[in-house]
């Protein structure tokens, strides 16, 4: 099935999927975990649609590539267009916050980073960005201080606090939108707090959101 965007209240979502723009070293935790520099300005890089799953669909690994990772991120989906947008602009420009998984090949990332490549054979495959359903923005009390869970066949991996990151959600908005307009039905991946790991065939993940916000996934 193609991919759509839903809202997790049953509404229809007539935005289309777009572009995800992702946002590498977010959280110092995760950035240290991976023996990386934590970079003075946002690290960006794009997914392109083609790389949209549902999470609530058996995710398929890819056959290439060596390990493959997932992290735990929060999800912004873009329901207005940013252009050169200014920080305290940008949240009224969201249509609903989810939660995505960066999928990444993570031996073929470090041979690209490496010899200096561009990372989008590692991280922006087809179905490297499953999605959860979104829920409304004012369902979230405050996006810049809430927390979301990844527990892998029933332990706690990733404990993300929006609080940690490097770049807040409203100001990475703006960031993104200096670079790459972001369009209605785009999303935004806001970067990753440590616990990363590997993915197998048959494993379980089941990530929430706050206190609104609850998905299950399975590795084909
Ligand atoms: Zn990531």
């Amino acid at each position: 099935m193609p991919y759509t965007h839903k809202f997790s209240d049953g509404r229809k979502c007539p935005l289309p999927a777009g572009k995800v723009v992702c946002v590498g070293r977010n959280y110092a935790d995760h950035a240290r975990e991976l023996n990386n520099p934590v970079p003075d300005q946002p690290l960006l890089f794009i997914k392109p649609a083609t790389a949209l799953v549902a999470m609530d669909q058996p995710l398929p690994l890819p056959d290439f590539g060596g390990d493959c990772h997932f992290e735990a991120e929060l999800a912004v989906l873009i329901g207005s267009p940013l252009t050169r947008a200014e920080a305290d602009t940008t949240l009224a420009a969201v249509a609903g916050y989810g939660l995505g998984l960066d999928l990444t090949l993570r031996e073929l990332q470090s041979e690209l980073k490496q010899k200096g490549h561009p990372w989008e054979m590692a991280k922006a495959f087809d179905g490297s960005c499953p999605l959860s359903e979104f829920v409304a923005p004012e369902q979230l009390a405050d996006v810049e201080d809430c927390e979301y869970r990844l527990l892998l066949n029933g332990q706690p991996q990733q404990h993300g606090q929006t609080r940690h990151m490097i770049t807040p959600v409203s100001a990475l908005l703006a960031y993104c939108s200096r670079y790459f307009t972001l369009m209605p039905g785009d999303v935004v991946l806001t970067g990753t707090p440590a616990g990363v790991g590997r993915l197998q065939s048959g494993d379980e993940l089941s990530l929430s959101l706050a206190n609104c916000l609850q998905v299950s996934a399975v590795v084909r």
